[in-house]
């Protein structure tokens, strides 16, 4: 038996009235018809896989954690147990957001019912998904799908480089006119390659563009920038060289050009904004005023683009089901997100045995 199993069942619900208001306030008749009536929708392969695609030194060892993505192996109780913990470290900000009462308070109530309910049938368990940016669970499910999509266009690509391309960073008001333009400067960037390249003067483009805002919590400043794999040194070299014509006071050690690995794609598909801010002064934080300001600036926009590679939505089923194999058999069992795992709202039962670390806990305490 395995640690988990032995740890399931013996947390229970201490307060049952408490775990009740919960159940009524997320769960409803009506939603339990449209898992019924929507359950066998197509079958999205890349849930909670991306466990696996942490960064690694070894080259082939990540390709053969990408490799075994879609296998059945990964369908384990063990993935339960990283989405619970990716739910409890978004509820340690996502309360924080909703108090601010922005523009986005709705869309951040959504993140709070995602995969709050989880549905078990046989070994089947299905739930909804908010497909937010600021979601981590839903984060992890968008890397894993568009490293799984991109992958093989990555491995048709016969000499990819890394490239950044930053400019001097910009104050929040000025934050979504600045990406207009880098959207529109890029553009006419990419349009002109495409044109020396039709008249036989420069390769044709083949690039992932990705648009990424972090922020800066030493001058409260944003940083928009792009990361783009692109094939070929000389298309590389140009685009830098014409952003920073265009951006003269980007500062040319800034834009990065590098070889590109299969890292370099788990660099361009993990987030499109960093969570949590670490720095040495600080430490630890996470700045929920600022992380509104760059999801509002972000809200509508399609973050990836491509050039002569076909697109993989970056968007992630609202519905979706898997099989897990090594989950006792039941049918029809509901499971309710309380605290930091799904109880099931008849027995009480813990269904992962996911306990937050020290550091997950005290998450919560360092949102400024
Ligand atoms: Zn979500």
């Amino acid at each position: 038996m395995t640690k988990i199993q032995q740890n399931r069942g013996k947390s229970k619900l201490k307060n049952h009235s408490d775990f009740t208001v919960n159940f009524n306030t997320n769960f409803s008749p009506e939603n339990s018809t449209n898992f019924t009536l929507k359950k066998d929708l197509k079958k999205a392969p890349y849930l909670d896989t991306l466990a696996q695609l942490q960064p690694q030194n070894d080259n082939n060892l990540v390709y053969k954690r990408l490799q075994n993505e879609q296998t059945a192996e990964l369908s384990t109780i063990k993935s339960l147990e990283k989405r619970a913990k990716s739910k409890y470290v978004t509820n340690a900000y996502l309360y924080k957001l909703i108090d601010l009462d922005s523009s986005l308070k709705k869309s951040y109530w959504n993140t709070f019912h995602c995969s709050s309910v989880l549905i078990q049938n046989q070994k089947k368990i299905t739930s909804t998904f908010c497909n937010n940016r600021w979601c981590i669970t839903c984060n992890r499910i968008r890397t894993a799908k568009l490293i799984n999509g991109y992958k093989p266009e990555f491995e048709q690509l016969d000499n990819p480089y890394f490239v950044t391309l930053t400019i001097p960073n910009v104050n929040d008001v000025d934050l979504v006119n600045t990406i207009d333009a880098m959207l529109l400067n890029f553009r006419k960037l990419t349009n002109y390659i495409g044109k020396r390249s039709r008249l036989g003067k420069m390769d044709k483009l083949l690039a992932i563009r990705k648009l990424e805002v972090t922020y800066n919590d030493v001058n409260d400043s944003y940083h928009p920038h792009f990361h783009i794999i692109v094939n070929g040194k000389e298309n590389a070299e140009y685009i830098r060289k014409q952003w920073l014509s265009i951006y003269t006071d980007a500062r040319i050690w800034a834009q990065d050009i590098r070889k590109a690995d299969i890292n370099s794609m788990i660099e361009l598909f993990k987030y499109t904004t960093k969570i949590i801010t670490k720095s040495k002064k600080q430490g630890i934080s996470i700045h929920v005023h600022a992380l509104d300001i760059i999801f509002i600036a972000l809200r509508k926009r399609r973050t990836f683009q491509t050039y002569g590679i076909r697109m993989v939505n970056e968007d992630i089923d609202e519905l979706q089901s898997q099989e897990y194999e090594d989950i006792e058999e039941y049918d029809s069992v509901i499971y309710e997100y309380v605290g930091h795992d799904w109880y099931n709202t008849e027995t009480g039962e813990e269904l992962t045995g996911y306990v937050p670390s020290e550091f997950e806990q005290e998450l919560k305490n360092n949102i400024k």
